[in-house]
């Protein structure tokens, strides 16, 4: 009789174990301080994440005990500027991070990619001095957590249809309507929300809890990262002073600009999801003995281990080639649409193939594989689904709208 390998050692509370794919050595186009900061995120999602994160996913937990140890790690706003309490760091750096947070889950980097790039960047970009010095600093430092209020119950892909409004009342506005599926909204402090001005204008609010008239009831019974928490947002005529208006933008281009931010971001998560299913894989290939042998000796085992290398290997040149766009501030909203449903799809693909190779072991809590697949399956479809980024792809290459009537 033949047993299993043993579970990885994060799942026994042992010291965990993990090696990096890098077949490229893409190490080599990274700076020190790049590959310090990945290191110490590394270490910290291994020490204090790995050991508990199935349990949370099992229970449907979001870790918010954490958040202040995560603050203290720069993991809200490394992008921000340091004067506003952020890490003021390139997107080589945010995306690093991004990638050693969703190695361990994409539940955990949703928390703070919605921080980061869809609450802090709005603050940063769009908000005036006023309001970048009452709220940034509270968010980076974790004391405040916020979320991204623009899917509605009914607009969902075709966030310009959305319905939620506000009318005006002196110094204040009144706002009326929902938002759904919105990621750490049971817990946030604030919600940045995208709502229609009296001329039918997007422009973006920021809420926060506390305003009478504003609750945030959870979705409970998600299939799909279990460890965020996800709720709604509800307006039910809530006066909001127009002081919390971002005044530097109006139109879809305040939203979408967030997303363009975030969407990099998960770009990158995505690789990390990829090499934790890729490095378990492997690990428990060459242990687990079938027909006297390795399966990683089966020519089969290996078709797919070696798909996988290169799948995240070209993901990996993709993204860090953006980021370097990014950095340049030359990267476009099209480009980053192809290197989130590329790299998505290709995470997923990848969970999918890893699981075969674990066997009956690849369903059980043991391993992260089948946590990061049922996670992947919203990341494929939140901050647009894979069709439509593949519609903004041949939008941008043939001129004509597929998308829209
Ligand atoms: C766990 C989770 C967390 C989320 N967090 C947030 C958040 O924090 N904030 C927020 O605002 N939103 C959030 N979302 C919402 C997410 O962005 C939407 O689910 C997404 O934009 C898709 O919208 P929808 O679910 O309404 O699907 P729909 O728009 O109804 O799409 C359904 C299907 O139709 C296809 N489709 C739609 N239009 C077209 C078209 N023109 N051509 C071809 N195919 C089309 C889609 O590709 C998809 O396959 C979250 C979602 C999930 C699941």
């Amino acid at each position: 009789m033949t047993t299993a390998p043993a579970a990885p050692a994060a799942a026994t509370g042992a010291a965990p174990a993990y090696t990096q794919p890098d077949y490229y050595q893409l190490d080599e186009l990274l700076s020190d301080e790049h590959k310090l900061i990945r290191q110490s995120v590394r270490d910290w999602m291994l020490a204090r994440l790995d050991p508990i994160i199935d349990d949370l996913a099992q229970r449907s937990e979001c870790p918010t005990h954490l958040i202040p140890e995560m603050a203290q790690l720069g993991l809200f706003g490394p992008h921000i500027p340091t004067e506003y309490g952020g890490g003021g760091l390139d997107q080589i750096a945010y995306g690093l991070i991004m990638q050693e947070v969703e190695r361990c889950d994409s539940g955990i980097r949703s928390m703070c990619s919605v921080q980061s790039s869809l609450v802090m960047y709005p603050i940063w970009k769009y908000g005036s001095e006023a309001q970048r010095q009452k709220y940034l600093p509270k968010l980076a430092s974790g004391e405040w957590m916020g979320c991204f209020g623009l899917t509605e119950p009914n607009h969902g892909s075709n966030p310009g249809g959305m319905t939620t409004h506000f009318t005006d009342d002196g110094d204040h506005v009144i706002l009326t309507g929902s938002k759904m599926w919105i990621s750490n909204s049971p817990f946030a402090q604030l919600a940045v929300v995208w709502a229609k001005n009296p001329e039918g204008r997007i422009q973006g609010l920021i809420v926060e809890r506390g305003m009478a008239g504003f609750t945030t009831p959870e979705i409970h019974r998600k299939w799909s990262l279990r460890a965020s928490a996800t709720g709604e947002l509800v307006f039910d005529h809530v006066r909001v002073p127009k002081a919390n208006i971002l005044p530097n933008v109006i139109g879809l281009k305040g939203p979408l600009g967030c997303l363009d931010s975030a969407r990099y971001g998960i770009a990158w998560g995505a690789i990390g999801a990829a090499m934790s299913c890729y490095d378990t894989a492997l690990r428990y290939a060459k242990e687990r003995i079938q027909f006297d042998r390795p399966i990683a000796g089966f020519q089969l085992t290996q078709k797919k281990l070696a798909e996988m290398i290169t799948e995240i290997t070209k993901a990996q040149l993709l993204t860090w080639r953006l980021g370097v766009l990014k950095n340049a501030d030359r990267a476009t909203t099209a480009q980053i649409s192809m290197a989130k449903r590329n790299n998505v799809a290709m995470a997923l693909d990848i969970a999918r193939e890893a699981r075969q190779i674990l066997g009956g072991m690849g369903i059980v809590g043991d391993y992260p594989i089948m946590r990061h697949m049922m996670n992947l399956e919203s990341v494929v479809t939140y901050e647009g689904t894979h069709d439509i980024h593949l519609l903004i792809t041949g939008l941008d290459i043939t001129g004509e709208n597929a998308f829209k009537g």
